[in-house]
């Protein structure tokens, strides 16, 4: 490993805060999307904000590139270290330094978790709007930096909407604050870096906005026999005028799975189950509660369950939470897609997923946050077979360029990271990406921070090589 620059990284943060030993450095070659894998040539793990400003520099003077890191629970391969470098680990800096109910502001650390700043505001009335379905795991600055969803963005928005502003250390060391109030008189700088997968700076403290609980809730779960009449019911009460706070999407290999792990006994037949929530003041819900229900009858709905107390309301969430978990069942290794159609387009895109399963012979199941045309076909398979895991990268491609020419796109809420790169050129005009690549030398000049991330270049790695054998259609 690269003695000088691990030496000066041990100078400023101490010994036991810098990894370079092979067995170490191997826990840190790939996050959530596990076919590609790179080494590092160390990981840090710095404590304050100065001590990362400090790594930015020293990595400067060794010509070294840097990918933060929170939880690793990317799936876009958005903390792969090409060209080896530092592993900038947040994990260490997980303070929730202010909690103001009055005002429903928190500032906390990138590295807080984002269950550990659902569980500190237990009881303030409050809460952090975004609910990854990795929230047990991912933090609040790998939230930010991947502007990361959940089942709720349907009525809250992504993680854009809740940030208030945030301290980040950009290319060259500088350390920017940006808000928490101050720059919404000028250009948002803070929604710049919303997004942005570390790529133009690494983000340290975030000013977090509150969002205060809501008064009820009608939760209920619907059976539907044929999944077209499950997406034709969820497109229709969005047509109705109706906001729910959520709408989950599970089809039938999912529920399988579900079923098998935790015994909810789903019908074996049943192609599709929706969970629908709705929230906010008492007074209206139940009307609202009525017209979901006679939609979901119009679209020939099985069976509707609904919550009667919290116990149950967790218990009808519960085969949602526990859906990703249970795929390990499934196969030995899978990938969560991300792509984004208008809602009229589900039945469609649901239809294509079937046909594309088909035509690469890679077994697909879905979960969707469906609500907001959000679609997570989960492609099945195993990774030490390559022409097994060209497959499936083909088929994810030929799926989201589908959801391209739906009027869609390629990611709602897991980023681009390494994995989409090649769809850039297909989703954006040439002079859009001259901008971008504009915008990222201007926070990160030198390119040293997310290296290959993002924005197609020489660097980026290409996943999808050889010709594919692909089956009948
Ligand atoms: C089972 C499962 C379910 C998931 N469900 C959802 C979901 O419902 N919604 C959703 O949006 N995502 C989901 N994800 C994806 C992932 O959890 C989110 O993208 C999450 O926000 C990543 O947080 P993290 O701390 O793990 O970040 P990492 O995986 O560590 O990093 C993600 C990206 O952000 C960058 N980054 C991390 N921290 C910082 C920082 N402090 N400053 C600058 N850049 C940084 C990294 O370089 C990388 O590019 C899911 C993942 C899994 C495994």
């Amino acid at each position: 490993m690269k003695k000088p620059l691990t030496r000066d990284l041990r100078r400023c943060l101490g010994a036991t805060s810098v990894l370079s030993e092979l067995g170490d450095l191997r826990v840190y070659d790939c996050d959530g999307l596990t076919i590609e894998k790179r080494l590092p040539d160390a990981v840090v793990f710095p404590a304050t904000t100065e001590q990362v400003a400090e790594v930015v520099r020293i990595c400067s003077r060794h010509d070294a590139p840097i990918v933060a890191r929170g939880a690793g629970t990317s799936l876009a391969g958005g903390c792969l270290p090409i060209g080896g470098g530092v592993v900038v680990m947040l994990t260490r800096m997980k303070r929730i330094i202010e909690v103001n109910v009055a005002d429903r502001m928190a500032l906390v650390e990138a590295g807080v978790l984002n269950l550990q700043l659902a569980r500190a505001l237990t009881g303030t009335g409050l809460h952090f709007a975004p609910d990854p379905s990795s929230q047990i795991a991912c933090t609040i600055g790998g939230n930010v930096a991947t502007n990361a969803g959940g089942p709720h963005t349907l009525k809250y928005g992504v993680t854009l909407n809740h940030v208030l502003g945030v301290e980040a250390v950009l290319g060259d060391g500088t350390v920017m604050q940006l808000g928490p109030l101050g720059d919404r008189a000028a250009l948002d700088l803070t929604g710049v870096l919303v997004g942005s997968e570390g790529t133009l700076a690494i983000v340290t403290r975030v000013w977090i906005r509150l969002t205060p609980n809501p008064q009820d809730y009608r939760t209920l779960r619907v059976t539907f026999d044929s999944l077209d009449d499950a997406s034709n019911a969820i497109s229709d009460v969005i047509a109705s005028g109706i906001v729910p706070a959520a709408m989950e999407l599970m089809d039938q290999g999912i529920l399988a799975a579900v079923d098998e792990a935790f015994q909810f006994g789903f019908p074996a037949d049943a192609e599709a189950v929706v969970v629908i929530e709705l929230d906010g003041p008492s007074v209206g819900l139940d009307e609202q509660r009525d017209r979901i229900t006679e939609i979901c009858n119009r679209h020939q709905a099985r069976e509707i369950l609904q919550a009667s107390d919290a116990q149950q309301r967790a218990l009808l969430w519960k085969c949602r939470k526990m859906a990703v978990g249970a795929v390990g069942r499934l196969s030995p290794s899978y990938c969560i897609q991300d792509g984004v159609v208008p809602r009229t387009k589900l039945p469609h895109i649901i239809r294509r997923i079937t046909e594309i399963s088909a035509k690469y012979s890679i077994r697909i199941v879905n979960v969707a946050h469906a609500g907001d045309g959000n679609i997570h076909p989960i492609l099945l398979f195993d990774e030490r077979d390559a022409d097994q895991v060209q497959r499936a990268l083909a088929a994810g491609k030929e799926l989201l360029e589908d959801c391209i020419r739906c009027g869609g796109s390629v990611t709602a809420e897991h980023g681009i990271g390494i994995e989409k790169i090649s769809l850039m050129e297909s989703l954006f005009a040439p002079y859009d990406l001259k901008m971008m690549e504009k915008v990222r030398d201007a926070f990160n000049p030198g390119g040293g921070l997310g290296l290959g991330k993002v924005l197609p270049s020489p660097h980026a790695p290409t996943l999808l090589h050889a010709a594919v054998s692909i089956g009948d259609v």
